[in-house]
């Protein structure tokens, strides 16, 4: 089964369709690379995912579970679904250590701390676990909110242009260590852009939106060098 499905799922923002019978499945383990014009229904497929709306038609699937449609509603909080935006959004007020904890409620404290230990490491800083986001860079507060997304052991992980805010000098870094976390982890994942050679660099398919579907899906090579 793949890790994450939709079938033919739709929805409108009144009545301006945003996505219309989206087809899309991501194998266990492989990163979709999404890109398509302004408009085209990208952030609308994530939060769909994610569950930050409901589809008004079809099927959303993640793992073994039907998250949304056939008249099952899994809300945000119970999926397991990972996000990271462009903007990093990590709690100000807390450490990289308490910013992590945050979404591994429930998970004893002991487990807490490796876990904690485990996706800093991956993400090569360890040593800012006592730290609070004003004191790290741009680049390393982006590597720190993918590794609070994938403590919690998510399915699946949505990153929404997670790279754009960052400098040229910085993106090549923090591309490399999300891609070598979410394959060390073996984490499926949708990823945002709008920069065709990213999508290149970091996709094992490439999906190409438009007008609220997925017009064509397929290996770089088999979407940017087909004649
Ligand atoms: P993309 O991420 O590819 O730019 P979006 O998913 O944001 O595309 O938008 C798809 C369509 O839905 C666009 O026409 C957009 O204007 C519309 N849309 C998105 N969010 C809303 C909203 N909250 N209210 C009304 N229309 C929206
Ligand atoms: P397997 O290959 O046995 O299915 P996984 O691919 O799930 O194992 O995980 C590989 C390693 O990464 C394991 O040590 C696992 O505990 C760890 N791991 C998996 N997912 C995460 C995650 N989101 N964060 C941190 N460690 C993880």
């Amino acid at each position: 089964d793949p890790a994450l499905a939709l079938r033919t799922v739709s929805k409108s923002y009144g009545d301006t369709p945003a996505v219309c019978e989206l087809d899309l499945a991501v194998e266990a383990g492989e990163i979709v690379a999404l890109i398509g014009p302004s408009g085209c229904g990208k952030s609308t497929l994530l939060r769909l995912v994610a569950g930050l709306e409901r589809p008004d038609a079809g099927e959303v699937r993640v793992g073994d579970a039907t998250v949304a449609g056939r008249g099952a509603w899994v809300p945000p909080e119970k999926r397991r679904v990972g996000l990271v935006f462009q903007e990093h959004a990590l709690f100000p007020h807390l450490t990289v250590g308490d910013n992590i904890r945050f979404g591994l409620a429930g998970v004893a404290r002991a487990e807490q701390d490796a876990r904690v230990r485990k996706v800093l490491e991956l993400v090569h800083l360890p040593h800012t676990v006592d730290r609070y986001p004003h004191e790290l860079s741009g680049g390393e507060q982006q590597r720190i909110a993918l590794a609070r997304s994938l403590a919690p052991r998510p399915e699946v992980v949505l990153l929404d242009e997670p790279f754009s805010s960052l400098d040229e000098s910085l993106r090549a870094r923090v591309r490399t260590d999300t891609v070598d976390a979410l394959r060390a982890t073996g984490t499926t994942a949708i990823l945002v852009t709008h920069d065709q050679t990213e999508a290149l660099t970091v996709g094992d398919r490439i999906g190409v939106m438009r007008a609220g579907v997925v017009e064509q899906l397929g290996t770089p090579a088999e979407v940017f060098e087909r004649p």
